[in-house]
């Protein structure tokens, strides 16, 4: 077996600084597998990571939607060969045997581990990572496409979900980021009827060349899908801002529904008069099921999924994660080896 040294995207502390660093990575012990990665997304929760105030684990390897092959396995692994494609997202190990392990939603078990957050991530050369968590990516997919699918695709699919539409019924998608256009397409492929909502233009104007029905600027969203759609069955937020969820409730119709994906550290007054009279749900929605993440796998093989990335080299990640912060991005910025 080899010992490797990686190149990866490291956070020195909490609130630290980004830096590209050489990390001795050693062997896969028992139960875990060494990849040698192709690519990894850069995500805003890389962003919500670095801004914590107290970090689990520190220097701490970022990266939690990577796509890679198994260069080798440690003991008592048996499922996974070398050459094997896998993909790492968020979801590390967990306990598997809380009534939320053993009900499909091992995403809200509370012992769960977190690649790029309690375990190193997948933002490097090589990574290790525990075969528990793994999942396998399929072949046909190009490895940049396929690893915003481990966190943005996913993510948007369960909140899609979440939102518990129909064929024909409207959602407002607020944040037209990483996730914003992989729901879009989703959304697009379930036959909804499509609100797009972000303060960027250049957002917007692609949002409408990707098929959305509406397009409305973040500030007067709930005025204008009040007047366009007469109010929308569901509203999702993928954007971490508060000023959003405000006008993302303010475009709801009675009795519809408020999905909150983008983490933020900030508070939210929930008007009540409002969400009693109207019977509106809101709800928090955090990655999506195994069958979620099937789907979004299946759907970009199909062709109906189709991540707008673009490809850079590690040494860029830091200045990646600035601009990111400051909403330059469009689609997914994607580091590949
Ligand atoms: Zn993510
Ligand atoms: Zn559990």
């Amino acid at each position: 077996m080899r010992s490797t040294h990686t190149h990866s995207a490291v956070l020195a502390h909490a609130r630290g600084p980004i830096a590209i660093e050489s990390i001795y990575l050693g062997e896969p012990g028992p139960g875990e597998v060494l990849l040698r990665m192709e690519a990894c997304g850069i995500c805003h929760s890389d962003l919500f990571v670095a801004g914590l105030e107290k970090l689990p684990l520190a220097p701490l390897t970022l990266g939690h939607e990577g796509v890679g092959r198994v260069e080798s396995v440690g003991a008592q692994v048996t499922d996974w060969a070398v050459g094997d494609r896998a993909g790492i997202t968020f979801l590390g190990p967990t306990c598997g045997s809380c009534e939320w392990c053993t009900t499909g939603r091992q995403r809200f078990c509370p012992k769960q581990l977190n690649f790029g957050y309690t375990l190193h991530g997948a933002l490097g050369e090589y990574a290790i990572a525990p075969v528990s968590a793994l999942v396998r990516v399929p072949e046909s997919l190009d490895a940049e496409a396929a690893a915003p699918l481990c966190c943005a695709g996913w993510t948007a699919c369960g909140a899609l979900r979440e939102a518990g539409l129909e064929n024909g019924q409207s959602v407002a998608l607020f944040g037209l980021g990483g996730l914003g256009h992989l729901a879009l397409q989703l959304a697009k492929a379930r036959g909804m009827r499509i609100a797009a909502v972000d303060v960027a233009e250049d957002k917007l104007h692609m949002a409408r060349e990707w098929g959305a029905d509406v397009v409305a600027h973040g500030e007067t969203a709930g005025r204008t899908l009040q007047k366009e759609f007469g109010g929308v069955d569901a509203a999702i937020v993928l954007t971490p801002s508060a000023a959003a969820i405000h006008q993302a409730f303010r475009a709801l119709k009675r009795t519809g529904t408020l999905v909150l994906v983008g983490l933020a550290m900030s508070q939210y007054e929930l008007p009540l008069v409002d969400t009693v009279l109207k019977g509106i749900t809101v709800r928090g929605s955090y990655l999506g099921s195994r069958q979620d993440l099937a789907e979004v796998f299946r759907l970009a093989e199909a062709g109906f999924l189709r991540p707008h990335t673009q490809s850079y080299a590690l040494a860029e990640a830091p200045r990646l994660l600035e601009r990111l912060r400051a909403g330059e991005l469009m689609g997914r910025a994607v580091i590949t080896w």
